[in-house]
């Protein structure tokens, strides 16, 4: 294995009490037997990182908190020996199983963030897509996590569900705003291909609406002190996600877990999807490549123009040797005129239209 100078974890828990309809994640139904076996599994898998400490931890899934308090317990205590002494280790959970015992659990274990999937205020949305909690969940998950001393909390939140409007999401952001949670994530709905809604014929919302819908949270999380730092994340200041900005300054972070996918060194990986071959044949992936020089390039900048803020170019230059400006001129240049891309002394960062086109605007980067 490739020496590793990886300073993120990410572990994939691939368990739910029940399956959204809109899922396409790698997760299973919740078994107590499978999950003891998951459990024994990623022991082998953390044993081979004996000795590394790690910056940031992130547990997610499928539903973390799905597993039972004896479960969790044995998770996070073999989690433990990995934590750096400051290390954000945040982890997920769903407001209708993340019972008292387990958020002191999450304490004792030295959890400090946790990301919690309200998607919407709504029953009716919420039982639309599947979700099992309740708004008074919710807000009971979050009283409990403050009252242990948790308070770096980040609520996932969904827009472009069939029959919402704008005023349903509107009240979804005031819930938000009025919670006073440091950190939002927010998703369009999108009809994937193994979900049950793809199955149903459920059609995503059309571009203007789904741009209406990102419009009405810029505009209200903006006005409510929220820095939209990146395309799908808002925080308050300070309070951004240390774990994922490793993605986006496309550092190593290695990945353990069913589907879960790493990048150590110039190899990048994702570990086999299928828990029954995860759970029997040892360490398989689905795949593990080399990258080359220019696939780093490309997936650095790729990374970086997810954030408002861009890439910082002296961090472009140290790590590969050469100027962006020189890599990617042509690109850049091109996404200049178009108003798409801004370049200052130290940075290089998209427009508020070159985000909203941020697909199209890469495409120019792929031609190097
Ligand atoms: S959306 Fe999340 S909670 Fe729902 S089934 Fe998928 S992984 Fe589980």
């Amino acid at each position: 294995m490739e020496q590793s100078k990886a300073k993120s974890l990410y572990i994939h828990i691939p368990f739910c009490q029940h399956i959204c309809e809109y899922c396409d994640f790698v997760r299973v139904g919740y078994h107590q037997d499978l999950a003891d076996r998951f459990l024994r599994r990623c022991e082998e898998d953390l044993s081979l990182r004996q000795g590394e400490t790690f910056e940031t931890i992130y547990i997610g899934g499928g539903t973390p908190s799905a597993l039972s308090v004896k479960q969790l317990e044995i998770m996070l205590r073999m989690i433990k020996p990995f934590r750096a002494v400051e290390c954000e280790f945040t982890m997920e959970a769903n407001p209708e199983n993340f019972s008292e015992d387990k958020i002191e659990l999450c304490v004792e274990y030295g959890v400090n963030r946790i990301s919690l999937g309200v998607q919407s205020v709504q029953s009716k949305l919420l039982n639309l897509i599947g979700r099992k909690h309740t708004l008074e969940d919710a807000e009971n998950v979050i009283t409990l996590l403050r009252k242990h001393g948790i308070d770096n909390i980040s609520a996932d939140g969904m827009y472009g569900l069939p029959t919402q409007n704008l005023d349903d999401f509107k009240e979804t952001l005031t819930w938000m705003i009025n919670q006073k949670l440091p950190h939002v994530s927010l998703y369009a709905l999108t009809i994937e291909p193994n979900s049950a809604f793809e199955r149903k014929h459920i059609k995503s919302v059309d571009n203007s609406l789904e741009g209406d819908f990102y419009q009405l949270a810029e505009n209200m999380l903006s006005d409510a002190g929220y820095l939209h730092y990146e395309i799908s994340n808002f925080c308050l200041p300070d309070k951004e996600s240390r774990h994922n900005l490793t993605y986006w300054h496309y550092e190593d972070f290695v990945a353990i877990g069913p589907g879960a996918s790493g990048k150590e060194g110039h190899r990048r990986y994702t570990v086999t999807k299928n828990i029954h071959r995860y759970l029997t044949e040892g360490i398989v992936f689905d795949e593990d490549i080399r990258l080359s020089t220019v696939d780093e390039m490309f997936e650095f900048v790729m990374m970086g123009l997810r954030l408002k803020k861009g890439i910082e170019k002296v961090r472009f230059s140290d790590r590969f040797g050469v100027t962006i400006e020189v890599v990617f001129k042509d690109a850049i240049v091109k996404n200049i005129e178009k108003g798409w891309l801004i370049l200052s002394d130290t940075l290089i960062f998209p427009s508020d239209d070159g985000r909203l086109f941020l697909h199209d605007l890469l495409i120019d980067f792929m031609e190097i």
